[in-house]
């Protein structure tokens, strides 16, 4: 097949193009992206040396400037994630973008402690990790580079950025929203970065570039896994499957309204999301009815749900990729149903071996299993939740119950009586993260996870009481 020579001509062009501005860029002039890894992370080196020196009033300033770009490019960005990724809605992006911005604490998270005592004084400090390298996921490409980038940066590091190929554009174009942002609010440049082009090659460079000290995955299992077996020091956000329990004495309206916000955010492919229903069965008709009530929740019959799973769950038990993140309407209108736009959820009743409620589906298609009682129900979201440790709900006025799953499922986030972002911080107290580090623990990340702690001991009386 010959190659159109116009094509082969402005090829050239641009391959020309972006290694003369890469090569020959000054620093100053840096977009914060990058042909190769190994300028990114030259780049972050060296930005980051510049960046320890700045006093922490100045590092402060280009946290808020990060925070202002992020808020002032939140349409075009929000609009180009649902477009380039086809997850996702428009609205949801927008408000995931301000909580991002707004919510992710900044320097003022790494305080330092003091002790003071007869043996004199001691100082812990929160001190930089150096470069960190960012893998992060198609779901949120605009979330968490926003989030990562203000976290990282607030505690004195620079960051690389390996993002989802498929959210490519987006990201780089967040990434150098905020590059941007940094060096017109005076700071140095590099300080956050990525390849133009991400691919899983130059993931595994990030990961294993000898300049980078700590790694963060932000995705699904595999890719936690890489970056605990890389032999760095890494913080693991993985996949969840958070179950929402109902029982008897829960208030049963606004439960259901919760379960339907939540569920239906983003069309569900928030890790957070609540993916199943369990519910006790005295119960269980009321919650359903109040959930269509709500006016946004399409009840499946029979027939329908069993069609619905064979398009979403392929013979090998898989999400079908297709369907992921696709708006109500997208997905049922394939096996003949017209839904009005007001409705984002469909439901269906679903025994306990039902696929639906074991995989992670982040679709807006919910399976509701009951249950006898709440002991029933406990034990089933502890097998369903698949020893995650991400996130799961309870609707209930039982203080004995909710302590009791709560101290059953063991799960980072617990959310009671609310929609589940109220656990990331939308409309419930506490700091937003978009990276939630259940495997290794750190929880919902912020400035001082990507810090290692220094101590200096002053020997002897030094105190002023
Ligand atoms: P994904 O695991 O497919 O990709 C995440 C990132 O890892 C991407 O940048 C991808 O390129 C990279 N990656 C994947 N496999 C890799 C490998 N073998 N080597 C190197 N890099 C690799 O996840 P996704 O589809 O982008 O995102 C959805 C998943 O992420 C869901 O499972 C969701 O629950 C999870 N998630 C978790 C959190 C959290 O905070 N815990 C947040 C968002 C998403």
């Amino acid at each position: 097949m010959a190659l159109d020579q116009e094509i082969i001509t402005e090829l050239v062009k641009r391959v020309l193009g972006e290694l003369a501005e890469e090569r020959n860029v000054r620093p100053k002039e840096s977009s914060g992206l990058h042909l190769a890894v190994e300028d990114a992370v030259e780049h972050a080196v060296e930005a980051q040396k510049s960046l320890i020196v700045m006093s922490l009033d100045s590092r402060a300033k280009l946290i808020a400037a990060m925070r202002q770009a992020a808020l002032d490019n939140n349409e075009e960005l929000s609009a180009l994630a649902v477009q380039e990724t086809q997850l996702g809605r428009y609205e949801d992006k927008i408000k995931e973008n301000i909580l991002c911005a707004t919510k992710t604490p900044g320097t003022e998270d790494i305080g330092p402690m003091a002790l003071s005592g007869d043996d004199g004084l001691m100082l812990l400090e929160y001190g930089p990790v150096g470069v960190i390298g960012a893998l992060t996921p198609i779901t949120n490409p605009t979330g968490t580079i926003i989030n990562n980038s203000i976290s990282m940066v607030a505690a004195g590091n620079a960051v690389v950025f390996n993002p989802h190929p498929n959210a490519r554009e987006t990201s780089t174009r967040m990434i150098r929203t905020l590059h941007q942002a940094i060096v017109d609010a005076g700071g140095p440049p590099g300080l956050i970065g990525a390849v133009r082009k991400p691919t899983l090659d130059t993931a595994r460079q990030v990961i294993e570039h000898p300049k980078i000290s700590m790694l963060v995955a932000t995705g699904g299992k595999p890719v936690v896994d890489v970056v605990l077996r890389s032999g760095k020091k890494a913080i693991g956000a993985g996949a969840g499957n958070p179950p929402v329990l109902v029982d008897e004495t829960a208030q049963i309206r606004k439960a259901a309204h919760c379960i339907v916000d939540g569920a239906s955010i983003n069309n569900n492919i928030f890790c957070t999301s609540e993916k199943e229903v369990i519910v006790v069965d005295e119960v269980a008709n009321s919650l359903i009815k109040f959930m269509q009530e709500t006016g946004k929740t399409y009840l499946l019959t029979p027939e329908e749900a069993a069609k619905i799973t064979a398009l979403v769950v392929t013979p090998e038990r898989k999400i079908n990729p297709s369907y992921i993140g696709k708006n109500v309407q997208v997905i049922l209108g394939e096996i003949g149903i017209d839904l009005g736009e007001e409705y984002r959820l469909a439901i269906f009743e679903a025994p306990k071996d039902h696929p639906l409620v074991w995989l992670e589906q982040m679709m807006p298609i919910m399976p509701v299993v009951r249950v006898k009682d709440v002991q029933e129900g406990i034990q089933f979201a502890v097998e369903v939740e698949q020893g995650n440790r991400h996130t799961a709900l309870m609707h209930s006025t039982n203080v004995e119950h909710m302590t009791a799953f709560a101290r059953a499922i063991q799960t980072t986030i617990f959310v009671k009586n609310g929609p589940s972002y109220a656990g990331i911080g939308l409309g419930g107290e506490g700091h937003t993260a978009f990276t939630i580090a259940g495997p290794t623990g750190e929880g919902l990340t912020s400035a001082r996870t990507y810090t290692r702690q220094r101590r200096c001991t002053l020997v002897e009386s030094f105190r002023i009481i």
